[in-house]
């Protein structure tokens, strides 16, 4: 694999930005000239590239698309940092850059169901994970659980590694006001089948198997839910943006970004940004 530095074309004295000693946090508010800040990489400028979608707006820097610093954004604003948490990340989209950045304020494992669409450190079914109980701090699970066929198992075996007052950050498509199955086959760039297409009431599932569940959402996101602001109508990006907001739950949900961090770190528009924070009771 070729360095990312290279790839995205950094100047030979800057070296590769995961070696420059960044924690993974960004206060936004000390940014005064950027429109544009990635909180993985500290890029900042006028622009990201492309679109501002969940799976665009990339940094020029890194390489993170919006959802990659929201799920990392979720995690350090909840959670605060500290030193040498137990991280495992489930088949975290970002590469070698990425993950010697993480390693260097945690403890960080990548991990992937079978280590072909993305490498991985070690490999783990969230079905039977080959891990000490209580042994993990925060799990990061971006796209993963649509992929996992038995929901409830998964979240079990997660409960079950996570120490008491770990949490969980977890993401998937949230296109849906209820869950529903896929009624054709259907694949999200690599091939293993996507087994649900979730909807607000994963929220029961997670509370069910024993978390202390919030989804976390843009405070724009959460004035819809809550009818202060009108919901835009649908254009076609894949977002039922409609019965996401008749369906939201919106005392299921808690702001996290106002709406400077989020133009900032590029989490637009509102309604594609949910994570699920899952806390194991102490
Ligand atoms: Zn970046």
């Amino acid at each position: 694999m070729r360095p990312i530095a290279r790839r995205v074309g950094l100047a030979a004295s800057e070296g590769a930005w995961w070696e420059l000693g960044f924690k993974p946090w960004v206060n936004p508010k000390t940014i005064t000239t950027a429109v544009a800040v990635c909180n993985i990489c500290h890029w900042s400028g006028d622009e990201f590239i492309g679109p501002y979608h969940t799976e665009m707006a990339t940094c020029p820097r890194c390489g993170s698309v919006a959802r990659d610093r929201f799920l990392l954004f979720c995690f350090l604003s909840r959670r605060g940092y500290v030193k040498n948490l137990r991280v495992l990340e489930t088949s975290p989209r970002m590469g070698a850059g990425y993950r010697s950045m993480m390693r260097r304020y945690f403890k960080y494992t990548a991990s992937d169901y079978d280590l072909s669409a993305h490498e991985g450190d070690i490999q783990i079914d969230l079905q039977a994970m080959a891990l000490p109980d209580s042994s993990i701090d925060i799990l990061l699970t971006p796209h993963v659980l649509e992929h996992v066929p038995d929901t409830a198992k998964a979240l079990s075996e997660i409960y079950r590694v996570l120490a008491p007052g770990g949490r969980m950050y977890l993401q998937v498509p949230l296109c849906y006001g209820s869950t529903q199955v896929p009624s054709t086959p259907e694949f999200h760039a690599d091939n293993t089948p996507v087994f649900f297409n979730f909807g607000w009431d994963l929220t029961d599932q997670l509370r069910a198997a024993g978390f202390t569940t919030t989804v976390l959402v843009t405070q724009d996101f959460a004035d819809m839910l809550n009818h202060v602001t009108e919901c835009p109508t649908s254009n076609g990006d894949g977002f039922n943006v409609e019965d996401l907001v008749a369906m939201g739950r919106p005392s299921d949900s808690s702001p996290v970004a106002d709406k400077y961090i989020a133009k900032v770190f590029g989490f637009l528009p509102a309604y594609h940004y949910a994570t699920w924070e899952c806390i194991k009771p102490n």
